[in-house]
């Protein structure tokens, strides 16, 4: 199965894409995950990253593609995989589509998780990450089980620096002027599914797997 999570910064598309992922047993590609860890990292592509991600603004084109070019060539996908933040532009929905048609594959699905503005910021408020494994929480809707550690790793959990109320307001604007224009290229090819993200975690859940495996688009 190959899937593309689809929606607005804070809507649940990691978290989905985690619980997918062992759902059907295959990779989550999360580009900005990779772009966080290069930065820690310190990579020449981290540090080229880094001011982008601090102002809220989009990576170029041509960095993502490369790296997402890269990493589906490796054969730990060739059950398929759910790529989480990416494409965010129509540049990179076309760079895709030229990818996998030269690899003789094609997507099943593009989830779009719909959520509105107000709840989005209450969301990036209260979001607490694990640095270490990617892992998310949410301090009331998805608390780890210790406070401030992660249930996976035991590392301690913290705010991301892109969280701040005036990089989320940036990274808002650039999802509405770039990304939302990717509802429309992939209804054409009715590949879109709209989820209502506004339900808890399972419920989205739920709902998401009822319409992969009911193939209802
Ligand atoms: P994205 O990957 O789309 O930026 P995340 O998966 O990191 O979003 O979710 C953003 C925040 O919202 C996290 O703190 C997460 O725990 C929380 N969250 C995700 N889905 C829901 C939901 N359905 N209800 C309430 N909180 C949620
Ligand atoms: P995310 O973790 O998906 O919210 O991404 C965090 C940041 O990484 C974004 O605000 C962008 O700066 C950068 N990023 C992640 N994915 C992409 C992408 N597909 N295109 C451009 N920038 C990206």
């Amino acid at each position: 199965m190959r899937i593309i999570m689809l929606g607005p910064p804070g809507a649940g598309k990691g978290t989905q894409a985690r619980k997918l992922s062992e759902e059907f047993n295959i990779h989550q590609i999360s580009t900005g995950d990779i772009f966080r860890k290069a930065v820690q990292e310190s990579t020449p592509m981290g540090i080229r990253a880094k001011e982008y991600m601090d102002k809220g603004q989009l990576v170029p084109d041509e960095i993502v593609v490369g790296i997402v070019e890269e990493r589906l060539k490796q054969p730990d996908l060739a059950k398929g995989f759910i790529l989480d933040g990416f494409p965010r532009t129509i540049s990179q929905a076309e760079s895709l589509e030229q990818i996998l048609h030269n690899s003789g594959t094609k997507l099943n699905a593009v989830i779009n998780i719909q959520v509105p503005r107000d709840e989005l910021i209450e969301r990036f408020t209260g979001r607490r990450v694990c640095n270490s494994c990617g892992a998310s929480y949410h301090v009331k809707y998805n608390p780890p089980r210790i406070t401030g550690k992660c249930d996976i790793c035991g590392k301690q959990l913290v705010i991301r620096p892109d969280d701040e109320l005036e990089t989320v307001k940036k990274r808002l604007e650039e999802y509405e002027q770039k990304t939302t224009p990717l509802i429309e290229f992939y209804r054409s090819r009715h590949l879109l599914i709209n989820i209502d993200g506004e339900k808890s975690i399972d419920e989205v859940f739920q709902e998401i797997v009822d319409r992969l495996r009911g193939g209802k688009k």
